[in-house]
This record gives C-alpha cells, structure tokens and sequence, in this order.
C-alpha cells in the first residue's frame, strides 16, 4: 500500500495467514491465472521451507456479474459453468504442482456470512438501503488511499469496468458506493434477506471470507493488480469499517498483467494462452519455470520462445537430477554459498528471476541437492517430464 517492501513477521507461534483472490469461475485456465497462483505457491512454499507455518485461503467467486453475463449468452445455468471452470482451475493447479490452500470457500456457500456483515455495516451506519444496501464510502476515511487514485481517476475506472451504476434518490447516493446486496436479475441466484430477496456484492464476499477464515486482521492479501480498485480497495473499507481494525492487510501483494501480442490476456480479446495448450509442447515443471521467471509485480508478454527455452533447461536438470540418482556413494549436502543466494533472492520481494539464476548456477554446478532444495520452492511438485 505504501508501494514500499514490509517485512511481514507471523506474531509469535501463531501461523502466517493469507488470503488470495480466487478465480470468477467463467474464464478458467489461461497464463494471467496461472502466473498469479504459482506465485503465491512459491510464496507458501519459501515461507514453508523457512519453518514458517501458513494458513492459506483462496476463495472461488461464484456469484458474481461476468460469471452470470456468461451463462446468460451461452444458455447454460451458472451453477453448471462456475462447476466447469473450477475443475478446469484446480485440475491446472494441480498439474502446475501447487500446495493447495487450506481453505477454498465459495461465495454460494458463504451467504449467511456475508449478509451478516453486510447488516452489520448497515447497523453501524457504513451503509444505507435504497433500491440495494450500499457501502457509503464517504463513511470511511481513506477510500483510495490504497489504490493512491483520486476521485476522478476512481469513477473513470468504474466506469471503464461498468461498475459505476447510477447515482439519485432511488439508487446510489454517491458514484463510489457501492452494493453490499442486491437484487437479483432473471437467471441469477436469490437468496431472502431482510433487504430483499437477492445476492451479495462482489466485495463484501472477499471481505467475510477473509475474516471468516483468518481473523478481522490477515498479514498477506494477494490477487491480480487489476483488483486493486475497486475489489481491495473496498474490501479494505468495508472490513476496517466492521471490525474496527486496521489495517484489514498487513501487506498486499499484487501480481503484474500477462500480455499476448501487446495485449492484456483476455476471453474477450481472444488472446487467451490456455494452460492445457501450453502443456501441449512443454512438461509442467517448465510451464512453472517460465512463469516464475518473471518478477511478480511487472507485465510481461507471454512467448512461446520463452516457453521452449525454458523446457530445454528443465531437459538438462532431469537429466543431472537422474544421473545423480543413479550414482552410487554418499550425497553432497547442497552447496551453502548457491542455497544462500537463492534464499536472500526471495526473501528479497520475491525476486524469482533471481531465483532461477540461482538455480541455473546450480545445474551448472552440478549440484543435485541444492537443485532439488530450489525445485521444491520454485517448481512446486510439477512434472520434470
Ligand atoms: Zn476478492
């Protein structure tokens, strides 16, 4: 939030928590999702091999407009899509050998939740009923702080997102509240509440599932930097205004935008990388390589080049991994000065391209226990074949 690095330091005994903004289940399984989720495995997995424990949510927003948006066009219930692509991310995930969160709670199943804290805001006079119950952001100090946006640039981003709504007497008293609750369109889920039969708004769902799992207060929030604002900025809003605790995030870590041909990843540009096509010409531990090659909170352009490099280097590390397991005699410990390296790379903001070289230095070195030390963290348990 202050575009600074934070050392996050668990309180004593008590496991390191971290929540990450899971997928809208319409548009599963391309390269912007995959960069984002092997990142904060190679997070989970550093801070595990540090002797840290962590506690690990990653939620699935399976009520949400582009899901409904999607099923509506395409004929289909949203129950079956959300369905669909949630196996589609986990099957990926699974492949791209990640330490599964502790906890993937669902927004269908967490209703009950989250209308309590909606009505809890509206008690405390953070929101107020008209056509839907609304966060007044006027009610928080420092709406847009996290996002360092001012009101123009805010409203300009609604409304390049369509999230802007409208403002009057029978809607929205100011364009940058927002829904808590609200009604529900033909095709889209109800559920009764006293404001109404309908469904949640998107960030009071992040909100409760947070606090619901990890506490009024978590040490690591993650997800893509395209939910900076308006989703985190809200979500920080709405959950320091119901707890009184602040800050809702000790550090937010947001993961850069993957490109392709210039352009940002996306269904509705049609230049989507999937994961399952990638997996097509190269083996998953090199998927994996090539995106942690990349420094988490740039952009970058995705290239096939990239990608088969990467795959020649895995090659010669499975190959060095399997000689060595067939050679008789004791084993090496791992090298000290390349182990240190790699770990002063990543408790550096993650630096993972640094991390890599480290590991490149490693094969080079024919080291096959620092090797496999570094895979662990950096490769996670995908397949070197
Ligand atoms: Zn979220």
């Amino acid at each position: 939030m202050t575009r600074r690095k934070v050392a996050v330091t668990p309180r004593a005994r008590k496991p390191l928590t971290m929540y990450v903004c899971g997928v809208t289940p319409y548009d599963s399984g391309h390269m912007g999702h995959a960069f984002t989720f092997v990142i904060f495995d190679v997070l989970v997995r550093f801070l595990e091999a540090g002797g840290k424990r962590v506690k690990y949510v990653q939620n699935i927003t399976d009520v949400d407009d582009p899901l409904f948006e999607r099923a509506r066009r395409d004929g289909v219930d949203w129950r079956d899509l959300a369905d669909r692509e949630t196996k589609v991310h986990l099957r990926d995930m699974t492949v791209l050998g990640w330490r599964p969160p502790d906890k993937m709670p669902k927004v269908s199943e967490e209703i009950a939740r989250i209308l309590g804290a909606a009505a809890k805001l509206k008690s405390s006079r953070h929101a107020y009923h008209s056509d839907n119950l609304y966060f007044d952001a006027s009610s928080y100090r420092g709406y847009g702080r996290l996002s360092h946006r001012t009101r123009r640039s805010m409203i300009r981003k609604l409304r390049e997102e369509e999230l802007l709504g409208a403002v009057g007497p029978s809607a929205k008293r100011d364009a940058l509240d927002f829904p808590l609750w609200r009604r529900s369109r033909d095709g889209e889920p109800a559920w009764p509440s006293r404001f109404g039969n309908g469904r949640p708004g998107w960030h009071i769902e992040c909100s409760a599932m947070a606090m619901r799992y990890l506490g009024p207060q978590i040490d690591i929030h993650g997800g893509g930097r395209d939910l900076i604002f308006s989703h985190h900025e809200s979500e920080r809003a709405q959950s320091e205004s119901l707890t009184g605790k602040a800050p809702f995030a000790r550090a937010w870590v947001h993961t850069g935008m993957v490109r392709y041909n210039g352009r940002k990843m996306s269904k509705s540009l049609g230049n989507l990388v999937k994961v399952s096509q990638a997996l097509q010409r190269a083996p998953a531990a090199a998927v994996r390589l090539y995106l942690v090659s990349h420094r988490y909170r740039r952009d970058w352009d995705f290239q096939w080049s990239g990608l088969a490099r990467a795959a020649r280097f895995i090659e010669r590390m499975r190959k060095l991994l399997a000689d060595d397991a067939r050679s008789k005699g004791p084993k090496k410990p791992a090298g000290r000065a390349l182990m240190t390296e790699f770990n002063r790379a990543l408790a550096d903001d993650l630096d993972t391209p640094r991390a890599v070289r480290a590991l490149r230095s490693a094969v080079r070195q024919k080291d096959a226990a620092a090797v496999l030390a570094m895979q662990a963290v950096l490769l996670g348990t995908a397949s070197l074949t």
